[in-house]
């Protein structure tokens, strides 16, 4: 039972990011069971849209990268 809910906890690690449109720093889940994510989350403070590049390997995250 408490192995499970660590192996949870590995494959939703949370990542700092920073918003590339007003700079303010907030923390995404990554889903790291994909190996190659891209996806559209809209900034919680400016609301503009942040294009987001999530590459994983062995179920960790090797790099997330936040554009406009
Ligand atoms: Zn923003």
């Amino acid at each position: 039972m408490r192995k499970a809910i660590i192996v949870w906890l590995m494959e939703t690690p949370e990542q700092e990011v920073q918003c590339p449109f007003c700079g303010e720093p907030f923390t995404i889940v990554v889903d790291t069971s994909v190996d190659d994510q891209s996806y559209v989350e809209d900034c919680y403070v400016c609301c503009r849209p942040i294009n987001f590049h999530v590459v994983c390997e062995d179920g960790e995250v090797v790099s997330v990268n936040a554009a406009r």
